[in-house]
Formats: C-alpha cells, sequence, structure tokens
C-alpha cells in the first residue's frame, strides 16, 4: 500500500538532526512521495536542498506564507519568482501560500496583494496552487473567483471547516481538500462534516481529498503534541477508511491518484 503526503515542512529545524531516519521510516510506512512547502525566501531555498537530496522523493513547492508577508512581500516574491520557474528538481507547486487573520490583520492588505500576485503566477505558469487560509475564507474566495476559469487546480491545505464552506471550495474545479492530523482529534468533527452522514453521497467525495501530515505540526492521534513526521500520515488514512466505510487500500490509492492529478507528477 503507498500513499502521499502532500504537505511537509521537511525542511524545517526539527528535522536538521534526523532527516535521514525519518524519511527512512516514511518509505517504510508506505510513503510513496512527500510534497515539501517553502514559508519565505529563505525556506525556498532550503526546500530545494531538502528535495535534492532526495530526488524522485520529496518534491519542491514554493511561495510566500501569508505569515511570512509583511511590507517588503513584492521584493520577496520576485526572489521567490525565478527559483517556482527554474529551480531544480522543478517545483510542482506554488506554496505555501494563502491568507492568515487568525493572529494578526497588521498586514491584511499585503496579504491579500501577495496572494493574488501568486495566484497570477499559477494561472500563468500553470503549476496548482498550496493554499494555507485561516480565518479568512471569503477573502480568499473571492480573490480566486476572479480566476476561476484560468486556474490550473491546487489544494485547500488543513481543512477544517465545515459543511457550508466545504462545498464553496468544492466548486473550484481541480482543487482538493488536504486533510490531516485534525482528522483525529476527538473533539473534532471533521469526519462527519466530509462524510455528511450519507457514505453513499458523502459532502466531500473521497476523490476531492488529499493526505498530509503538515509536519512537524498538527500530530495525529496517538502522536498528538509530539513532532509529526511523514510516517503519521498513515493515522489519517486509517481515520477517512473508518469515516468513508472503504478499506485502507481504497483510500490509498484514491488519494494518491488524486495528487497526481492535481500535481501531475
Ligand atoms: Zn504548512
Amino acid at each position: 500500500m503507498k500513499f502521499v503526503d502532500t504537505h511537509c515542512h521537511l525542511d524545517g529545524e526539527e528535522f536538521r538532526e534526523d532527516l535521514d531516519a525519518v524519511i527512512a521510516r516514511a518509505r517504510e510506512a508506505g510513503v510513496s512521495a512527500i510534497g515539501v512547502p517553502g514559508i519565505d525566501q529563505k525556506s525556498c531555498e532550503t526546500v530545494l536542498d531538502v528535495c535534492r537530496r532526495f530526488p524522485g522523493y520529496c518534491y519542491p513547492m514554493l511561495g510566500l506564507h501569508p505569515e511570512e508577508v509583511h511590507s517588503d512581500w513584492h521584493e520577496v516574491l520576485s526572489e521567490i519568482k525565478p527559483l517556482l520557474l527554474s529551480g531544480v528538481p522543478q517545483p510542482i507547486a506554488i506554496g505555501e501560500v494563502g491568507l492568515d487573520f487568525y493572529w494578526s490583520r497588521e498586514f491584511e492588505q499585503e496579504q491579500l496583494l501577495a496572494f493574488e500576485e501568486q495566484v497570477r503566477w499559477s494561472v500563468e505558469t500553470r503549476q496548482p496552487l498550496m493554499i494555507h487560509c485561516r480565518k479568512a475564507q471569503n477573502e480568499m474566495v473571492s480573490i480566486l473567483k476572479r480566476y476561476k476559469d484560468d486556474l490550473p487546480g491546487g489544494v485547500f491545505h488543513c481543512f477544517t471547516g465545515n459543511e457550508i464552506e466545504a462545498r464553496e471550495l468544492l466548486q473550484f474545479e481541480n482543487f482538493v481538500l488536504g486533510i490531516g492530523g485534525v482528522l483525529t482529534f476527538k473533539k473534532s468533527n471533521l469526519a462527519t462534516t466530509l462524510v455528511g452522514g450519507d457514505f453513499k453521497s458523502p459532502t466531500v467525495p473521497l476523490g476531492r481529498i488529499v493526505l498530509e501530515t503538515d509536519a512537524p505540526y498538527m500530530a495525529p492521534v496517538p502522536h498528538r503534541g509530539q513532532r509529526n513526521e511523514p510516517a503519521f500520515v498513515h493515522e489519517v488514512l486509517c481515520k477517512l477508511s473508518e469515516a468513508y466505510g472503504v478499506s485502507e487500500e481504497d483510500v490509498a490509492y484514491t488519494t494518491t491518484e488524486t495528487a497526481k492529478r492535481v500535481f501531475l507528477c
């Protein structure tokens, strides 16, 4: 059984000491590929470094994360864009980009402008988007709507919303929801939201979901509170299999095909 971790910050400090062992455990657990997103200019470089160390296994995604958007965003984007076009290995997505008004609205205008600029890159380069959105779905959707017919697709990463929010996101064709550790949390209603009470016509079809860890953050049960790592994506897969009433193999196959379709790799 093989499956993909579509979102994992392997270039983080947290993995500096034992990255080889982390990758070995991921392979052992059945992870066949890992998407590694950048968050700022420096991390876009370190993401490429990590992906060069594990060719054909770790795939770079490059972009400016909303929490890293400051007044110099324009300059930072002009440094990231050349990497997106000619980085080695070739980036498979633009990310992690988006809007985050949870902690602060200090750079709200800058976040909106930087996100829209990177959405335009997606239209221009045909690379899909890896989108982070927190307390900003209305603003995000209104930007995406302007480019709806021209976007190649992407992932709404770390989806934790309700049924109405899920439906609103699924209107974007070839966009899928990234589901991670939150699904396994005892207090989370996410499994019920996704299935919507009817196995036969779930609110979110299994074919619109990709697996992710967001490691080192968001470790699933029973690893909650520990450093997360790509091998743990198996816990998310198990919980999806339970929620959708299908085998683990079906979840592995379907989510892997979806990841291939979205990222064309
Ligand atoms: Zn992330």
